[in-house]
């Protein structure tokens, strides 16, 4: 079904990424402007000669309610119109700020919801937000599970993406980084804590026992720019694919990466 997934952009200062299959576009957050979003978009139309008419559908899942992750919503609602799926709290939570009620549907975490040619299976995440999901999409041709804004992974997060082809994984922060930063105290606990954000190693340690089950791809992302460094985060790449055969990219904040 020539299915193509990009990470458009990842990190502290905004994360969206998107599934194309045919001229359905189907976003993972919308944490970047209309102004990057829109000539992206118009990209790959020109790349596939049609036209916005053409478009069949723009869906946008949301993992949670976090700036970085929804700060573009509403110009791409405005231009877009696109149906929005999230966990009931977090619509909830997005209604409660402004946005239109009509747009949304809700999800259960572990009620895997199809769509016409793909199914998504949302999962709790330990993150300090009000109901935060991974997702784990099934299309014809891959099998991706996204996982960022985590603070550990439990047993049931693991269980969740345990047999995935394909994972998009946060890599937030190297300790050492993170311990000699500039953040306050509180923020450096917040972070490091179960509700916070994934190490690099704990990222490093996961695509190590799913290498074991079905994992071929990895995409590092999240990457923090004040706690983290991308030399770090790309010796641990390297790593998952000399030691556990794992094809891993580290996705860098102003850069986009196609990873189908
Ligand atoms: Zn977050
Ligand atoms: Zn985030």
């Amino acid at each position: 079904m020539n299915l193509k997934y990009d990470i458009i952009s990842s990190g502290s200062s905004g994360n969206s990424s998107v599934f194309r299959l045919g001229k359905k576009f189907i976003f993972v957050d919308m944490g970047l402007p209309l102004n990057q979003i829109q000539p992206f978009i118009e990209d790959k139309i020109e790349e596939n000669g049609f036209s916005h008419f053409d478009i069949d559908e723009i869906i946008l899942f949301i993992t949670h309610e976090h700036n970085d992750h929804i700060a573009g919503m509403k110009p791409f609602l405005s231009k877009y119109s696109p149906k929005i799926y999230s966990s009931e709290r977090t619509v909830e939570r997005l209604i409660k700020n402004g946005f239109d009620e009509d747009l949304f549907y809700t999800m259960e975490a572990d009620v895997e919801v199809t769509f016409n040619d793909f199914s998504v299976k949302p999962f709790r995440i330990k993150h300090d937000a009000v109901e935060p999901f991974g997702y784990r999409f099934k299309f014809e041709e891959a099998d991706v599970s996204y996982l960022t804004d985590v603070g550990i992974i439990s047993d049931y997060i693991y269980k969740a993406v345990e047999d995935t082809e394909t994972i998009i994984l946060e890599s937030n922060y190297d300790p050492e980084l993170l311990k000699n930063s500039e953040y306050p105290n509180f923020l450096k606990t917040r972070i490091a804590s179960s509700f916070g954000h994934l190490s690099n190693e704990d990222a490093h340690n996961l695509i190590c026992k799913l290498s074991m089950k079905k994992l071929e791809k990895a995409v590092l992302v999240h990457v923090s720019e004040n706690c983290n460094s991308y030399e770090i985060v790309q010796k641990y790449a390297e790593s998952c694919f000399q030691n556990f055969n794992v094809v891993t990219t580290v996705a860098k904040q102003k850069e986009n990466y196609s990873i189908i």
